[in-house]
């Protein structure tokens, strides 16, 4: 992946940031405001309907109505609804949910570009009236090839220099529904030989004979996103238009529509940087075809990167806010590590949630010398970073889980968890010695003998002998069951996009299900959403799937700080 310019570094993603410098459209924004430009600042997100927001939207969101926020001013949120054939109202509801989750409201201004298709057809007539727009019969292969290349000029229709009679009297049959979709469209009359694609008299207006999740079947042709967006942006005032880089060519058709139509204001685009993140891919049709040939189950899977499914999978607004914060906004493309995001939420989750301890993989343990019937309430800490959130009791016993994982038989070198023989703390409750293996006709180990030193309560002796490893657990006859999902990254190459068929690089890890977990009693009855740090594990969050009688966990993010590994691995670099 030498092409990709990764930014991994939080503090060097934004150089300018650092130094206490405002961003290049805050920059913009503040001068305009010195300058007296505008009495208010209005900026506007402006979605398709035509699947969910993800990760990208998240810093366009944060871009547009932070921007409105900081100066006061106001963000609308508008639907970018022309094309029917793609929309849905699921998608306009969800986009609504995930803009307020994510902290941004945009008040009374709610509104849809399809709101604005009377109008925009008033502004079609006047182009034509003036000679500067026409109907083309031109089918869509023979407008493409008349159009050029980079390198050669388009070539001009036959149909351009048609009287404007003759224009006003077809766009309107086209608009009556005369015509069969793709037998004709409405044209700006621009320059065939413009250096720049998107001037070639671009199309305005097409004919679907398709009903509108709104407008139902009241429109056949319907207006295209250029035309659409300026006029949209200029009838609610905009003065800020933010969008991604790949709209920088159209800034002159934006400028153009505005210039040749009698309006009272012209708004003013700016491009940033689009968000793309490493092992993740954000275009809303590959996603659609995750979702359709059910490779995730739904738009909100925890492992897809819509908000939808960051929230389920456990991310906190802030988390994403603050990511966006941190990797600030640039004039050049790049990538960005899906560490930083895993940074974030692991940064935040570290300082608020409560722990408790869950044994994912469980290996029972009798601790021979512990009284039968006794159980004794050991002192918890609930986070070690906020001592506002004092202690907890848990319950402990004769037989207890711990992790598979913890023990060895046959201990290699490093290994300094549980072994035949040694002695291991188990969290805020004894130590223990092991003196036992217990296993099945297969020879698989099945169960722990311990004994226990009743001189250590709560994890600490008082001669002053040392143990290497420190083990959570949970008493047996205490514990819950619980299925935990564990998640990973949905591809295993870091640019998805660049593949063939990104379903070649998905990875078929990417959720391994545990059956049988066992968890403190200190989680029932939590609501979808709570989160927790599982000592030793990681963060995971309750699931919507969760109910009394089956508790389903969502691993967020392991707890291993990858991040602290990278940022090593970084300064080695320099
Ligand atoms: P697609 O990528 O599927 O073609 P889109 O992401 O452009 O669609 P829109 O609904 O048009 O979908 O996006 C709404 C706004 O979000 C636009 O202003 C767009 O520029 C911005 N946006 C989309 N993707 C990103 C991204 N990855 N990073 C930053 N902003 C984005
Ligand atoms: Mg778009």
């Amino acid at each position: 992946m030498s092409d990709i310019n990764t930014t991994t570094n939080p503090t060097t993603a934004n150089s300018a940031e650092e130094a206490g410098s405002l961003d290049f459209i805050r920059t913009i924004v503040e001068e305009d405001i010195r300058a007296g430009k505008h009495k208010e600042i209005v900026t506007r997100f402006p979605p398709e309907p035509n699947g969910y927001l993800h990760i990208g939207h998240a810093k366009a969101i944060c871009t547009d109505f932070g921007v409105a926020k900081e100066y006061g001013g106001r963000c609308h949120l508008r639907f970018d609804d022309t094309n029917p054939t793609k929309e849905d109202v699921e998608y306009v509801d969800s986009i609504q949910e995930d803009v307020h989750w994510l902290g941004f409201d945009w008040g009374k201004h709610l509104y849809y570009a399809s709101d604005y298709f009377p109008k925009l057809y008033e502004y079609a007539i006047m182009l034509i009236k003036e000679g500067k727009a026409y109907v083309d019969d031109s089918t869509a292969e023979e407008i493409r090839v008349m159009r050029g290349t980079l390198t050669e000029p388009g070539k001009e229709s036959p149909y351009r220099n048609r009287s404007v009679e003759e224009n006003l009297d077809l766009f309107e049959r086209m608009k009556n529904g005369e015509f069969e979709d793709g037998s004709r469209v409405l044209r700006a009359k621009i320059d065939m030989a413009s250096p720049n694609m998107v001037m070639r008299d671009p199309t305005l207006y097409r004919i679907r004979h398709f009903s509108h999740h709104r407008t139902g079947d009241a429109w056949c042709i319907y207006p295209m996103y250029d035309y659409t967006h300026c006029l949209s942006d200029m009838i609610e005032g905009v003065t800020h238009s933010i969008c991604t880089l790949e709209f920088e060519n159209n800034r002159e058709l934006y400028d153009w529509v505005l210039d040749n139509l009698p309006v009272p204001c012209h708004p003013h685009q700016y491009e940033f940087a689009r968000l793309n993140l490493t092992y993740t891919m954000m275009s809303k049709r590959k996603l659609l075809q995750l979702v359709q040939e059910n490779l995730v189950s739904g738009w909100d899977d925890p492992r897809m990167p819509t908000l939808s499914g960051l929230r389920r999978r456990g991310y906190t607004p802030e988390s994403i806010r603050n990511f966006c914060d941190r990797i600030g906004l640039a004039k050049r493309n790049s990538m960005v590590d899906v560490a930083m995001l895993e940074f974030s939420i692991r940064e935040e989750l570290n300082r608020t949630a409560q722990r408790v301890m869950a044994v994912l993989n469980p290996l029972k343990v009798v601790i021979e010398n512990y009284p039968d019937d006794l159980v004794e309430e050991m002192d918890a800490i609930n986070n070690p970073e906020d001592e506002s959130m004092g202690t907890r009791k848990v319950a402990f016993s004769k037989e207890i889980y711990i992790e598979r994982d913890d023990f060895r038989e046959d201990p290699p070198k490093k290994f300094f968890r549980l072994a035949p023989g040694r002695e291991v703390r188990l969290r805020y409750a004894y130590y223990v010695t092991c003196t036992g293996v217990v296993k099945n006709e297969q020879g698989e180990i099945t169960e722990l003998r311990c004994t226990y030193d009743p001189a250590t309560k709560g994890g600490w002796s008082s001669d002053g002998r040392k143990v290497q490893a420190t083990i959570h657990w949970v008493s047996a006859k205490h514990a819950l069951s619980a299925e935990m999902r564990l998640y990973d990254r949905l591809f295993n190459e870091p640019d998805p996009t660049a593949a063939e068929d990104f379903r070649a690089c998905l990875n078929p890890e990417s959720l391994t299900v545990l059956n049988d977990a066992k968890i403190e009693p200190f989680v029932a009855n939590a609501p979808a959403g709570s989160r927790y740090q599982f000592e030793r594990q990681g963060y995971f969050c309750v699931d919507q799937d969760s109910t009394a009688d089956k508790l389903v966990f969502n691993r967020t993010v392991s707890l291993k700080d990858s991040w602290a590994k990278i940022e090593q691995a970084e300064q080695k670099k320099k």
